[in-house]
């Protein structure tokens, strides 16, 4: 069966997190929108952010400092005009949350209470206790559901960018979308196109992402020949809770469940790291700062004993400190590690890293414009220069508030040219002429489905081994090569098969886990989060990497 559903709209809006949601609230005041999203509106990293958002509001701070304390962070491979426009603009951005409603915490005279973070200088972190991601996702979503111009399509999943070249120049007319509730495929035109589709932690085994995060947005911009950049830098949480694989944190076969953080806070009251052997290792790591080493070092420090003794945890112990002290500052770690069976006064809890943040994404310039004309990209999906090779906590929420707004300007021009010069009908016919739609979807045959959930569990360990914390030259070639040959199996499944969801998602996380790796093959040096054994001092000359595809024939 075919389906030829075309749908128009001026602007589209692919994903619902912080960034798609604030971009859509500014174009809607100018034309129709359309939100496409994969799941429940509400499912993202952002509802899961907790620390909060950062901005200059306090007397004593400055918007000098803030830029400071990114760059330190970015290992000055940050782009420092992208690093002065969020820092700047960051400010007005959080307070127009605050007018849509967004209830942050307060201190007693009625302003915002700012809270101060590692890395930061000065108190500057707007927060709603410790759920400011949910808080911030609540208040975007209800306005954007008020808004009339506003349509949004729950359970969508955009498979592939309409992108055709216009006098040698790539133009985005486009995306092609998995209704997964019919599981028909429809076409969806706009004169605009913003991609907000998020990270992509889900590559990774362990990974304090959500399911949705697969990485589609990067994917999908690579295969439409979009140029990406710093696709190396993933960020790594040392402390993530482990657990065995089939009780109900591990997501079952597919892993696909988040990881449960263990804060930092943790060590900082005491908490001591030991292999599984009992044997206390960060003294022979950093016999100085020890377990309360920068958060890159005790990652490496931690994978470094899983992989040597072929483990799949460290532990985490706290049981040393008072049983009333430990539950009174961790309520909600005990809870959680409860419901493993776990008694934190009493045991040591299984941690092990976890993939947090892709610095990382689809290479875009201060108004949010990529190298395809029409299509735009703003928060975790989008390199916009801000990290660099490492990311000041709480600036990627306002990443995506700042970079929202100032692509909206460009947007709202672009779909005004495009109506103008092409005649908005010409411009959708020219668009959809050669659209008959790909195969429905259909569920996976149990065979098929094995190998899908098997392909993927190899994928994620692959990369855990060859391309986590610690990276090795030759290590990364041979993930390059298992890679290549992993997306031509898959490629060779999806075209026999037709659309389908996990097959959709495989395919991306094997093109996003392939331009990582080739990234951090260009790299000969370490900086930030990229380690290389082979290359461990940083080089005197540096620069963003930038990769892009000429594969056409990947689309074919
Ligand atoms: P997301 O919020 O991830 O939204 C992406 C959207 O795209 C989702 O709606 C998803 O369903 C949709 N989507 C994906 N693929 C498709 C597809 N193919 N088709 C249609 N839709 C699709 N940052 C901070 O600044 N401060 C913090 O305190 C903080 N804490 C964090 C804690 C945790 C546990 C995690 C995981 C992250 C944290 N971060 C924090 C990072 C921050 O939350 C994210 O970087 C940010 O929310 C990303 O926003 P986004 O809008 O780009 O993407």
């Amino acid at each position: 069966t075919r389906s030829r559903s075309v749908r128009q709209f001026d602007y589209l809006v692919l994903g619902s997190g912080i960034a798609g949601l604030s971009y859509a609230l500014k174009v809607a005041e100018y034309g129709s929108v359309a939100i496409i999203t994969k799941d429940y509106a509400n499912e993202g990293c952002t509802q899961y952010a907790q620390g909060g958002v950062c901005a200059v509001l306090d007397a004593a701070d400055s918007v000098d400092s803030h830029v400071e304390d990114t760059m330190v962070a970015g290992a000055f491979l940050n782009d420092r005009n992208a690093v002065e426009v969020v820092c700047r603009e960051g400010p007005p951005r959080v307070l127009e949350l605050v007018r849509l409603g967004a209830d942050f915490t307060r201190n007693n005279d009625g302003s915002l209470h700012l809270t101060r973070e590692g890395g930061h200088t000065n108190r500057r972190i707007v927060h709603a206790a410790d759920l400011t991601g949910r808080e911030i996702e609540r208040a975007l979503l209800a306005t954007a559901r008020a808004h009339r111009n506003v349509t949004f399509f729950e359970h969508h999943l955009a498979t592939e960018l309409v992108v055709d070249e216009v006098s040698g120049q790539l133009h985005c007319f486009g995306v092609d979308v998995l209704d997964q509730h019919n599981a028909g495929m429809c076409r969806f035109l706009g004169l605009s196109t913003m991609l907000a589709t998020g990270g992509a932690g889900q590559v990774y085994p362990s990974t304090t992402n959500p399911h949705v995060a697969t990485g589609d947005g990067m994917a999908m911009a690579y295969r439409a020949g979009a140029a990406m950049s710093n696709m190396e830098f993933v960020q790594f949480h040392p402390t993530a809770l482990y657990s065995p694989p089939g009780s109900a944190g591990s997501g079952g076969a597919a892993g696909a469940e988040r990881t449960f953080l263990i804060t930092e806070a943790v060590r900082g009251e005491g908490g001591l790291l030991f292999n599984m052997k009992g044997e206390r290792f960060m003294p022979s790591y950093d016999p100085t700062r020890l377990e309360l080493a920068p958060r890159d070092v005790v990652a490496r420090a931690i994978q470094d004993q899983m992989l040597s003794h072929d483990n799949p945890h460290v532990w985490l112990d706290i049981s040393h400190k008072p049983a009333a002290e430990v539950r009174e500052h961790f309520p909600n770690i005990a809870a959680r590690c409860s419901e493993q069976g776990i008694d934190i006064t009493k045991d040591p809890i299984p941690v092990l890293p976890a993939q947090h943040y892709m610095c990382g994404g689809v290479a875009a310039g201060l108004r949010g414009e990529t190298s395809v004309q029409g299509l735009f990209a703003c928060g975790e999906v989008a390199c916009s220069g801000l990290h660099g090779a490492n990311r000041l906590a709480s600036n990627s929420l306002l990443e995506g508030l700042v970079f929202a707004d100032r692509a909206a300007g460009p947007s709202v021009a672009h779909a005004e040219y495009a109506s103008r010069n092409c005649g908005r009908q010409l411009h959708y016919a020219a668009a959809s002429a050669d659209f008959s739609g790909p195969r429905a979807a259909r569920p996976l045959a149990g065979p098929t489905a094995e190998w899908v959930a098997a392909k993927r569990a190899e994928v994620r360990s692959l990369m855990w081994e060859t391309c986590g914390i610690v990276r090795r030259t030759a290590a990364l070639q041979r993930a390059q090569a298992q890679l290549a040959a992993a997306y031509v199996e898959v490629k060779a499944v999806y075209k026999h098969y037709g659309v389908n969801t996990q097959l959709v998602e495989l395919m991306n996380l094997v093109t996003v886990a392939e331009l990582i790796v080739s990234c951090a093959l260009q790299r000969r040096e370490s900086r930030g989060l990229h380690y290389s054994a082979d290359y461990p001092a940083a080089a005197a000359e540096t620069a963003p990497s930038v990769i892009s595809s000429s594969l056409k024939s990947r689309l074919d």
